[in-house]
C-alpha cells in the first residue's frame, strides 16, 4: 500500500508519546504567553500591522513572483537596507524565511569540494543548508572554537564554519569572537544565524555580530529572521555587498521563490523603525529572561542562565514534560516544550521566551504557575 510504512512510524510515536499535534490559537486567547518568539511584544503592535495593512494595499496580497522576475519591490529594497545599516553590515537580502535565508547562505557559500563545519547545537535550518550543499560536512562540538580550528586545519580550499549566535534549544550563545579568529587563522568564512540574537543582542538590539565586532567584516555573514524579535514573518542575509550579490545569482531559495509578501515586509520595516525608536525593548526581552531564570532557579528548577531571550527549564522525563507543559496551559500559562527528537541530546525542556512587554505581575504569575506544576 503507497505509504503503508508512515503507520508504522506512526505506532512507533504513539508508542514513545512523541507524537506532535497542532493545537490552533484563537485571536483572543487570554493565556499568557511565554511560548511564542515576540520577543519585544510587537506583532500585535498598531504601528507594524498598520505597515503591513499598509504594504498589502499599496503593493498587493503577496510579492507575485520571484525576487528576479516581478517579487522585488521598493519596500523591499527599502527593507534590505534599513537591516543592513541596522546590523552594521554593507548589505542585506530578504528572503521568505530565516530558513529559506539559511539554506540560501550555507548551499551559496559551500561550492562543490568546500569543506563546512558545523556546530553540533545547530538549528535544524542550517543543518538542511549543510545537507544540500555541494561541499562536505563536519560536525564540531557544540560551541568549541577549538574543535572548529582543527576541522578547518586539515583542509585545503574554500571553508565556512557555520553557527547559531544563540542556541534555540537552550538558549546559550556562541562564542563568536572566537570562532571568528578561528576561522580568520585558516582563511575560513564564518557564516552565524542571528535569529535569536537580532533585536536581543547588541547594542539597541543590533544582534549578536555587531556585539561581538564582527559585523560589516568582510568574511562574516550573518543570517536573520522577520518572524521573531521583529514580529513579521521572513529572513534575511547580511554580509559584504559581493556576498549578497553572489547569492542573487547563485542562491536557489532565493531565485527559485516568491519573494518576501508585501505585508511581511512592511510589518518588518515598521517594526525595525519602533526598535530604532524605542530601544530599551532590547534590553528588556534580556532582563525579563534573566529575572525568569534567577527565580525559577531559586525555587529549585534547573534552568540554563540565558544570554538572550531564551530560558530553558529541564523536565525530568519527555513525558512529565508534554504533563507540565499541559499544567501550564490550564492554569493559563503558555509554554513551549522541547523534547526527542527536536533535541540532540535527548533532554527534555520546557522553553519559555521572555518579553520586553511582560509586566512585573505576569513574570510573578508565570514563576507561580510553573513552580506550582513542577513534576
Ligand atoms: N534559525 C533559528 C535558530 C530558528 O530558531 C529559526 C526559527 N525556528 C529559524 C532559523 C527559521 O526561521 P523562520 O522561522 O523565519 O523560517
Amino acid at each position: 500500500m503507497a505509504f503503508g510504512w508512515i503507520d508504522e512510524q506512526a505506532r512507533l510515536r504513539r508508542r514513545d508519546g512523541l507524537v506532535r499535534t497542532l493545537r490552533p490559537r484563537a485571536a483572543d486567547t487570554a493565556l499568557l504567553d511565554l511560548a511564542s518568539n515576540d520577543y519585544l511584544g510587537l506583532a500585535r503592535h498598531p504601528e507594524v500591522v498598520e505597515g503591513a495593512a499598509r504594504a498589502a494595499r499599496t503593493w498587493g496580497g503577496g510579492a507575485t513572483g520571484s525576487r528576479l522576475v516581478t517579487g522585488s519591490t521598493e519596500l523591499h529594497a527599502e527593507l534590505e537596507e534599513e537591516l543592513a545599516e541596522f546590523c552594521g553590515f554593507e548589505a542585506a537580502l530578504v528572503f521568505s524565511s530565516g530558513y529559506a535565508a539559511n539554506l540560501a547562505a550555507v548551499t551559496a557559500l559551500a561550492p562543490h569540494g568546500s569543506l563546512i563545519v558545523s556546530d553540533a547545537g545547530n538549528h535544524a535550518s542550517l543543518i538542511d543548508g549543510c545537507r544540500l550543499a555541494r561541499g562536505s560536512t563536519q560536525v564540531a562540538a557544540h560551541a568549541d572554537p577549538d574543535a572548529v580550528g582543527k576541522a578547518l586545519s586539515g583542509h585545503d580550499g574554500p571553508a565556512i564554519a557555520v553557527s547559531d549566535t544563540v542556541f534555540s534549544v537552550d538558549g546559550d550563545a556562541a562564542p563568536l569572537a572566537a570562532l571568528a579568529a578561528a576561522c580568520r587563522e585558516y582563511g575560513a568564512g564564518l557564516v552565524v544565524d542571528d535569529a535569536h540574537g537580532l533585536g536581543v543582542l547588541g547594542r539597541d538590539g543590533r544582534g549578536a555580530p555587531h556585539a561581538a565586532g564582527l559585523a560589516g567584516a568582510d568574511d562574516v555573514v550573518a543570517t536573520v529572521t522577520l518572524s521573531k524579535s521583529l514580529g513579521s514573518q521572513g529572513g534575511a542575509v547580511l554580509g559584504p555587498a559581493r556576498v549578497i550579490g553572489h547569492l542573487v545569482n547563485a542562491a536557489r531559495t532565493f531565485i527559485f521563490d516568491t519573494g518576501l509578501a508585501p505585508a511581511a515586509a512592511g510589518a518588518a520595516l515598521a517594526a525595525l523603525r519602533l526598535l530604532r525608536r524605542e530601544p530599551e525593548r532590547a534590553a528588556r526581552a534580556g532582563a525579563v529572561a534573566r529575572e525568569l531564570h534567577s527565580r525559577l532557579t531559586a525555587l529549585g528548577l534547573e534552568a540554563v542562565r540565558p544570554d538572550a531571550a531564551v530560558v530553558s527549564v529541564r523536565a525530568p522525563s519527555p513525558e512529565q514534560a508534554v504533563q507540565w507543559a499541559a499544567d501550564c496551559r490550564a492554569a493559563g500559562l503558555s509554554v513551549g516544550c522541547f523534547r526527542p527528537p527536536s533535541v540532540p541530546d535527548g533532554i527534555s525542556r520546557l522553553r519559555l521566551t521572555a518579553r520586553a512587554d511582560l509586566s512585573g505581575a505576569e513574570i510573578d504569575r508565570a514563576v507561580q504557575v510553573i513552580g506550582e506544576t513542577r513534576p
